[in-house]
C-alpha cells in the first residue's frame, strides 16, 4: 500500500440551503454509519453560509465526515467585501478549502498568481487547500494536457515550502470532464495525476510526492470511480454537485 488514505470530497457549488444542508448531512451519515469506511476519507465542500450548520452537526454528533470551504481569500482581514477569510473558515473547523476551482478560474478571472496566494493563506490559517487543476479541451486537443496541468501546479505551489506541501490535496479537474457526463479514462486520469506526482518529486521530493493526495475529478459516478481508483497515483475523488451531480446524490455519493 502506498500509505496515502483516499479523499472522497463532494463540492457542492452553489446548491441547498443550510436546512437542506443540515438534512443532507444527516443523511449522509446515516448512510455511511454501517459502512466501514475508516480506510477514506469523506469530506463535503458547502457553500459558505451552511459551513457554520455542518460544523454544528459534525462537532455535536462527533461525525467522521470533514468539511470545508470552496474558496478563501487570499486575505486575512480587511477591507475585501464580500470575502471570506483564512482565519473565519478556520474559526468553523474547516479542515479543507478548495483553490482555483476551474469554475473560479473561468468566471472570477482567477489566475495562478492569486491561486499561489489562496493556497499560501489556507497554510497560513491551518486549513488544507485542494488545489485544483486541469486543462480545458482547446488544450487537450491540442494534446498539451501535461504542460498546462504541470504549469498551474507551479504557479499554485510558488515558494510554498515542503512541510505545508506535503499536506496539500491537488485535485486534476480536466475542465471538459467538470459537470458534462464526459468522465475522463482511467488511463487519462493517471497520465496527468502520474505527472503531477512526477512534478512534485522534482520541485521538493520522492519522499514528499509520494505523501500527496491526487484527486481525479470530472463527472464521477458510482460506476466508473472504481477504474479511475485502480490507478495507482489516483488517491481519491472530487465529485461535483452540477445538474445531477453525484454529489448532492447521497445514495450516489456513499456508493462512490
Ligand atoms: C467539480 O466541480 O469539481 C466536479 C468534478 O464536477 P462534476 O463531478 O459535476 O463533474
Amino acid at each position: 500500500e502506498n500509505g496515502r488514505t483516499p479523499l472522497m470530497a463532494g463540492n457542492w457549488k452553489m446548491n441547498l440551503n443550510h436546512l437542506e444542508a443540515i438534512a443532507h448531512v444527516q443523511k449522509l451519515a446515516f448512510a455511511l454509519a454501517d459502512k466501514d469506511y475508516d480506510a477514506v476519507d469523506v469530506a463535503v465542500l458547502p457553500p459558505f453560509t451552511d459551513l457554520r450548520s455542518v460544523q454544528t452537526l459534525v462537532d455535536g454528533d462527533k461525525l467522521k465526515i470533514k468539511y470545508g470551504a470552496q474558496d478563501i481569500s487570499a486575505h486575512d482581514s480587511g477591507a475585501y467585501t464580500g470575502e471570506i477569510s483564512g482565519p473565519m473558515l478556520s474559526k468553523l473547523k474547516c479542515t479543507f478549502v478548495a483553490v482555483g476551482h476551474s469554475e473560479r478560474r473561468q468566471y472570477h478571472g482567477e489566475t495562478d498568481e492569486l491561486c499561489n496566494a489562496k493556497v499560501k493563506a489556507a497554510f497560513r490559517n491551518g486549513i488544507t487547500p485542494i488545489l485544483c487543476v486541469g486543462e480545458g479541451l482547446d488544450v487537450r486537443k491540442a494534446g498539451n494536457q501535461v504542460a498546462h496541468t504541470l504549469a498551474q501546479v507551479d504557479g499554485g505551489l510558488k515558494d510554498v515550502p515542503a512541510d505545508q506541501v506535503e499536506s496539500i490535496v491537488i485535485a486534476y479537474e480536466p475542465v471538459w470532464a467538470i459537470g458534462t457526463g464526459e468522465v475522463a479514462t482511467p488511463e487519462d486520469a493517471q497520465e496527468v495525476c502520474g505527472a503531477i506526482r512526477g512534478r512534485l518529486a522534482e520541485l521538493y521530493s520522492q519522499e514528499l510526492a509520494d505523501k500527496v493526495r491526487i484527486q481525479y475529478g470530472g463527472s464521477v459516478k458510482a460506476g466508473n470511480i472504481a477504474a479511475i481508483m485502480a490507478q495507482p497515483d489516483v488517491d481519491g475523488a472530487l465529485i461535483g454537485g452540477a445538474a445531477g451531480g453525484a454529489a448532492l446524490d447521497v445514495d450516489e455519493f456513499v456508493k462512490i
